[in-house]
């Protein structure tokens, strides 16, 4: 064992026998009856956690991806049958994705400047306890991807789960705080209370012990971060519209959006959300999406239908929300083909609550447009400056160029599935909070860190 290791782990065992409320019967673990002591048990560890070095980060991060590995495809099948979304074979991807892919300890890069006044080192340093917020869509994911992005920074957590997703997260947060606790001694790095709701939500936010808001979620719950006073890294909703222009190589475009557009039935935040098509190949580009199992409905009463059943007060129909195609046909009273579509096709007009809306289902809206330029002019009103995630398939640079430089989305995904964005099925890390209205984007380790100025006066400049 390595010194600092050894010194940490006497560290450790002394503190233990040492705190005069550390005997495991005595006190609660990881989950709490309250906001307070839940955020307090957090705030303990995480001056522990401080006085660690970088290797009991990284041992507690090799840790949780060898460990929870096992409890993966549980993770994702109760993540689908609890909250009633998605389907559990993409959820198993997410979630592999999530545990191998996200990066660690070695994201916290440090830089360096040097010259005749000395020498200033730039380095990422733990805010504290944050209070992470959990979507409905993805839950085990971000609660695995939070924690190994926020523990590598050095940080503590408290978990806000979304309550649609409450057993499979408790019982996700237990394990983690468990396999932590193996690893290095310390307690309660993660937390969350027994009863999520909006009220434990609320007073999570506003408690002084909280050091920063990571919310991963829809408008309603960014908005109400961003009144709590405090530093929010906001991952809000997104509207992400699918770009394919005359010169695109139509076959594996077609691929790509069913495959992006009926990932886990729509429910990421970044899959396709709307189709925007030149009309010079619209119609072969439909015909080969039908030949990779998306079913083109045609009637024009079946598409009023559908828009009537997905949509309610201008919002997606919660119950409908990451139903498969078979639910959402069955919904709106229509029949399912013998072989069960992977996507459902409706031809709509630009302005339908269709393309507006960000519906999380597997129905994707296709808008024709006479060129490109058009179709990167309704593209912007479907992103609506949300600066989320647009999906363009082209071979002409230019235009993909000009698309990423108007679109401002945090991720542009160029001839590919919308997921590559993500780091599946394309380079790049994992992430399943997207920081879209702050700004941050694809959040890694570094992001969950303050940047400080470490500052030497008149030395260390040894060229
Ligand atoms: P949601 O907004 O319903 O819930 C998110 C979380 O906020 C939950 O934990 C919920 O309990 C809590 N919450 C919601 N309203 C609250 C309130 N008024 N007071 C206190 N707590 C509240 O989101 P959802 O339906 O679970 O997730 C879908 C949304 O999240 C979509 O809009 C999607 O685009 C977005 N999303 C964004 C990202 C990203 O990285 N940008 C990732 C996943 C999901």
């Amino acid at each position: 064992m390595h010194t600092t290791e050894l010194e940490s782990l006497i560290r450790t065992i002394l503190t233990e026998k040492l705190t005069p409320d550390s005997a495991p019967t005595q006190r609660a673990i990881a989950i709490f009856d309250s906001v307070d002591e839940a955020v307090s048990a957090a705030h303990q560890a995480f001056l522990r956690f401080q006085q660690s070095p970088l290797k009991t980060r990284s041992a507690i991060i090799s840790a949780l991806r060898e460990q929870l590995k096992p409890h993966l495809p549980m993770l994702a099948e109760r993540g689908a049958s609890e909250t009633g979304m998605g389907n559990c074979a993409d959820k198993l991807l997410k979630n592999q994705a999530a545990l191998e892919n996200t990066p660690g300890v070695e994201d916290l890069t440090t830089t360096a400047i040097t010259g005749d006044g000395g020498m200033v080192l730039f380095e990422f340093s733990p805010f504290g306890v944050i209070g992470a917020v959990a979507p409905s869509t993805n839950p085990t994911e971000t609660i695995i991807n939070n924690s190994i992005s926020m523990l590598a920074a050095g940080n503590a957590v408290y978990f806000s789960p979304h309550p649609g997703a409450k057993s499979v997260s408790l019982d996700l947060i237990a394990l983690v705080e468990e396999i932590i606790f193996n690893s290095c001694g310390i307690r309660n790095l993660v937390v969350t209370v027994k009863e999520p709701s909006f009220a434990a939500t609320q007073e999570m936010m506003v408690h002084d012990k909280i050091a920063l808001l990571a919310i991963t979620g829809g408008p309603a719950i960014v908005a109400m971060g961003m009144k709590s006073g405090k530093k929010v890294i906001g991952a809000g909703a997104g509207n992400p519209p699918c770009l394919v222009d005359e010169t695109a190589e139509l076959v594996k475009a077609a691929q790509d959006i069913v495959a992006g557009a009926s990932f886990d039935y729509n429910l990421p935040c970044i899959a396709e959300k709307a189709l925007i098509v030149v009309e010079s190949v619209a119609d072969r580009l439909l015909q080969q999406m039908q030949a990779f199992d998306a079913l083109l409905i045609t009637q024009r009463q079946d598409v009023d239908r559908l828009r009537q059943v997905c949509l309610q007060d201008g919002h997606a129909n919660k119950d409908l929300v990451g139903k498969s195609p078979a639910e959402i046909l069955a919904a709106a009273g229509l029949s399912c083909p013998a072989k069960p579509p992977r996507l459902l096709l409706v031809e709509v007009a630009g302005d339908d609550p269709l393309v507006t809306t960000e519906q999380l289902m597997p129905l994707l809206p296709v808008v024709r447009v006479k060129d490109f330029d058009a179709g990167l002019t309704l593209a912007l009103c479907v992103e609506d400056g949300l600066h989320h995630t647009a999906v363009m398939h082209s071979q002409n640079v230019s235009r993909l160029n000009l698309a990423a430089r108007r679109l401002q989305t945090s991720i542009f995904v160029k001839n590919g599935p919308s997921y590559a964005g993500i780091g599946v099925g394309g380079e790049g890390f994992t992430t399943f909070t997207i920081a879209t209205p702050t700004g941050e984007g694809t959040t890694s380790a570094r992001t969950f860190a303050r940047q400080r100025r470490c500052v030497l006066t008149n030395a260390f400049s040894i060229r």
